[in-house]
């Protein structure tokens, strides 16, 4: 529907384009009941006579309620026009209208009259695609101009990006009242530089308000306006416990979360044609749709959505890969050692032989590199480690020279602040990440702490030609940290001890208990680790575990041998959602 205010826009727009493109005047009586939009790509812009102008219509963000037709500097920023040939009162009315351009004039009216007909949100309509790729390059176009900025022009281009999430997020309730007890008002925030002043919030306090305004919360509130008018997709955390947390996503929310991952692909070398394989389930998980999105939408490889093992059983993965020539696979650690032992037990064949360009995984806090090696020598190819969570897409990546991973500067503003003060830590320190998304409006994203630990490693510029900083691997979650006499214990660094003897399966999971004795408090840590079945003997085993956990955590513990198998449950080990590494049973009534 084509409202007043949109009428009015539209004159605006146009008395801004007439000192350059001339507009005849039946525009003024015309009361159309819709307006169809054409790109102006698409459509040839020979202005015929008695033709009308509509230009400079920008349904940024239009979801049916807010159409903005603002920014319109000069005719050459004008993305969208609409000519009338001939415009009548009687076309506009009907609603029909004729374009000039080279496809069939049937083509064009079918079309058209679709657009102009239609009352359904159509997701390809809902978008100003020449705006959004303007902003946010595709993969190879990225490649050769933002990934090479200087690190002012990126910061300039940060600030630019925030002050305008900034303006909508004043207008978001959940933001009103967190930022109004801080004693934030929006004139304290002049530049990305103030970001530090704005309270850091976590996905508690969403889960608060979704409970507190079920289902949805305030947080979303420009979300749920839009449900109906403008397409929504929803996807959500990979909770173990409970229900899990919903995020919505409207298109440009939508498309950013492929185009991310297709510039990680791209700056991999992935080239259009290749075949790539996802073996992860679509669902309310993100992981597959980001992945396939990222492929098909924005690289032109081949995407073969094989689902999770349990889709798919690993075999039938493996003779799909065989056979239609995947050359990439995205897929977590476990699942890719897991391909090649079935690969090798029951089709007798090596992975090696599938000569991939490369594998994209999520390497975890893999410190010492020690599971990239392995799986690299499985696979005889190079290994990228990744680091994402739904609200973001892909937010860092490694690029062809895995000298850590790059923050997506343009999409995402990062910061690492110390989990206990939640101040900003300088480079080479540990600490939470902070992101701020600012591309979201659907759920805007402003400080929120993650809870996942790394450090930024490199600020300077990578080997690769980009200035995108780069942070360390993912060192564990915060929020399972404890505090052991004295010492800040990450149950994640376990990892690379834990996996230092080839006797263990590589699961381990920790206990923290208080004991009192003689009326002192001591804290303990019990380390779990579970010994494969096929080792020889246990000789040694619990103190050289000992011995070197000691080195990496810095306190001492203790270790217990397991039978492999035993922390399936308990670990959550083989299932959908993270591994759990720790239980604190120091609060628990004895
Ligand atoms: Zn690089």
């Amino acid at each position: 529907m084509v409202t007043e205010r949109m009428l009015q826009r539209t004159r605006t727009a146009i008395s801004a384009v007439s000192a350059t493109a001339p507009v005849t005047s039946s525009f003024n009586q015309a009361r159309p009941r819709e307006i169809a939009f054409m790109s102006r790509s698409r459509a040839s812009l020979r202005m015929g006579r008695g033709s009308t102008l509509f230009a400079g219509v920008k349904p940024t963000r239009s979801n049916g309620r807010r159409r903005q037709f603002d920014r319109l500097p000069s005719f050459q920023k004008i993305d969208w026009v609409l000519i009338f040939v001939d415009a009548s009162l009687s076309s506009l009315e009907t609603g029909r209208s004729r374009v000039v351009n080279k496809r069939s004039r049937e083509d064009t009216m079918l079309q058209e009259e679709q657009q102009a007909a239609t009352a359904l949100p159509i997701y390809h309509l809902s978008l100003d695609w020449p705006s959004f790729l303007a902003e946010n390059p595709v993969p190879d176009v990225f490649e050769r101009t933002m990934w090479r900025w200087s690190p002012d022009r990126i910061r300039a281009m940060q600030n630019e990006r925030f002050l305008k999430l900034m303006t909508a997020a004043w207008g978001n309730p959940f933001y009103q009242k967190r930022w109004g007890a801080a004693g934030v008002e929006p004139g304290d925030i002049k530049s990305i530089d103030d970001i530090v002043k704005l309270p850091i919030f976590t996905s508690e306090d969403i889960k608060d308000d979704q409970a507190a305004n079920p289902p949805f919360g305030v947080i979303h509130t420009e979300g749920i306006a839009g449900l109906g008018s403008e397409p929504r997709k929803l996807q959500t955390s990979g909770g173990t416990t409970g229900m899990p947390r919903p995020t919505m996503f409207g298109p440009i929310e939508w498309e950013m979360n492929g185009l991310t991952f297709a510039r990680g692909i791209y700056i991999q070398g992935g080239r259009p044609g290749d075949v790539q394989q996802i073996p992860a389930t679509a669902s309310l998980a993100n992981f597959a749709w980001c992945v396939y999105k990222g492929c098909h939408d924005y690289m032109g490889i081949l995407p073969l959505t094989t689902g999770s093992g349990i889709v798919t059983p690993s075999r039938r993965q493996l003779e799909i890969a065989f056979a239609w020539g995947t050359r990439i696979i995205t897929s977590f650690p476990e699942y890719l050692t897991q391909l090649a032992k079935v690969a090798r037990d029951e089709l007798g064949r090596d992975v090696r032989e599938l000569k991939l360009r490369f594998l994209q995984s999520f390497l975890g806090p893999d410190v010492d590199n020690s599971l990239r090696k392995q799986l690299e020598d499985l696979w005889g190819c190079p290994v990228y480690d990744h680091y994402g969570t739904h609200e973001l897409g892909l937010g860092a990546f490694e690029c062809q020279h895995q000298s850590g991973m790059h923050f997506m500067e343009d999409a995402t503003y990062f910061e690492v602040v110390d989990p206990d003060t939640g101040m900003p830590v300088a480079p080479g320190v540990a600490g939470d990440l902070v992101v701020t998304i600012l591309y979201r409006r659907v759920l805007p994203i402003v400080r929120m702490n993650v809870r996942d630990l790394v450090r930024i490693e490199h600020t300077d510029r990578c080997a690769c030609g980009s200035h995108y900083r780069r942070m360390s691997k993912f060192l564990g979650r915060s929020d399972s940290m404890v505090k052991l006499r004295g010492t800040n214990v990450y149950p994640m660094a376990c990892l690379s001890a834990v996996k230092s003897d080839p006797r263990t399966t590589g699961e381990w999971f920790c206990y923290v208990d208080r004991h009192t004795r003689d009326g002192a408090i001591r804290d303990e840590m019990l380390i779990q680790i579970e010994v494969r079945k096929t080792a020889d003997s246990r000789t040694g085993l619990k103190e050289n575990l000992e011995r070197r956990l000691h080195a990496d955590l810095g306190v001492r513990v203790d270790v217990e041998l397991v039978d492999e198998g035993a922390l399936t449950e308990i670990a959550n080990l083989g299932r959908e959602g993270k591994p759990r590494r720790l239980m604190d049973r120091r609060n628990l009534r004895k």
